[in-house]
């Protein structure tokens, strides 16, 4: 993927992106955009204008008419603007109202066909397009939409991390499953990833706290919904935060070097890192003695016609690792997925014992 410096977010970094879910009307938008912007604080504008709404007759925004009410907000604050695009259409009429940053919702991002539309129809314009991560949690989905709009020419590109669909109930509307923009990240380190608290969050509590995480783990910036008056928006008024409240959270954010600055701090953290490395030896090493014996389990079992799953076993392991682990200051979700993960291993090993006994005895 080839992918060129978008300026904004190199000059400002961490680059700071807000205004309303959806433009609604033109004072409401002229009022919130002036009240962000006088914050000193907000790099570009953002309104929603078409909205992907998961039932119909829910406000599904004001349509092409807004981007003249975008225009002006450009005009007046001097600031960039932004906003969602998920057709041919809306490209088009983006473009035609110069709108400086063109972002793909995670709806469209889950839909090739789709993608593949607004590539086809940013073909040969020199854009700046950011995509939102897929509903679902599925990276290389995410990849994909990168890889149809660089294969357009289009290379300012920008990741959006907004959080994953899950189904039950969650303190979160969508999990924020981090290891899936940090591989990203590992995988493309020159591509920016900006965070979306609001849509991770789904309300205005937990914005500071999923804020300061993204700051902390080095993303390029944040995407914040606000409105001038949250409580009367026509969508996502939950998760929405007065320019007032804006301004508060992110002058409370803590921005972290991503590199140690003095010697004496490469230095401790190089000692604490080898620490890490060596626990981690020990670690690989415990894991493979135990799948050893997962080894000799299975044959043992193999030879006396024992199923390989004894589900009192699995139960007295989860009980005990559990009691142990939760003294030892370990998480009850870590231990759980933990645990998984080792019987599964344990269990493929044993298998496949089961499996070489069977295939030799065909010989
Ligand atoms: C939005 O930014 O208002 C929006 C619709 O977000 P997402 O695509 O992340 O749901
Ligand atoms: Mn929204």
């Amino acid at each position: 993927m080839k992918i060129s410096k978008i300026d904004i977010i190199h000059e400002k970094r961490p680059i700071v992106i807000s205004g309303p879910c959806s433009a609604e009307t033109r004072e409401q938008l002229i009022a919130t955009s002036e009240a962000l912007a006088a914050t000193g604080k907000v790099n570009v504008l953002r309104a929603g204008i078409w909205k992907p709404r998961t039932r119909p007759g829910s406000f599904e925004g004001v349509g092409s008419s807004a981007l003249e009410w975008m225009q002006g907000v450009k005009e007046k604050t001097g600031l960039p603007v932004a906003v969602e695009v998920a057709n041919f259409n809306h490209v088009f009429n983006a473009l035609k109202y110069k709108v400086d940053i063109l972002w793909i919702g995670a709806r469209t991002t889950v839909n090739p066909f789709a993608v593949q539309e607004i590539a086809d129809a940013l073909k040969g314009v020199d854009a700046t397009v950011f995509v939102k991560n897929p509903i679902n949690p599925d990276l290389e989905l995410w990849i994909g939409a990168f890889e149809r709009l660089n294969s357009a020419g289009i290379t300012r590109l920008a990741a959006v991390h907004r959080g994953f669909a899950s189904y039950g109930d969650s303190k979160y509307r969508n999990e924020p499953q981090w290891q899936i923009p940090i591989e990203l990240k590992r995988r493309y380190p020159e591509l920016p990833i900006i965070c979306d608290p609001s849509h991770i969050c789904g309300n205005r509590v937990c914005i500071p706290q999923i804020s300061q995480r993204a700051l902390d783990l080095d993303f390029d910036g944040l995407m914040i919904e606000s409105h001038i008056s949250p409580d009367d928006a026509w969508s996502d008024k939950n998760q929405q935060l007065t320019p007032d409240a804006l301004d508060n959270l992110l002058e409370g954010l803590i921005l972290r070097k991503p590199d140690p600055q003095s010697a004496d701090a490469s230095h401790t953290l190089e000692t604490l890192r080898n620490e890490i490395n060596e626990i981690d030896d020990d670690l690989l090493q415990i894991l493979s003695s135990r799948m050893k014996v997962a080894d000799k389990i299975g044959e043992y079992k193999k030879r006396n016609g024992i199923t390989i799953l004894q589900t009192n076993r699995w139960n007295d392991i989860i009980d005990k690792t559990m009691a142990v682990g939760n003294k030892l200051g370990l998480s009850r979700k870590f231990l759980e997925k933990l645990l998984k993960s080792v019987h599964q291993e344990s269990i493929n090993h044993q298998n496949e014992v089961m499996n070489r006994v069977e295939a030799e005895k065909s010989l």
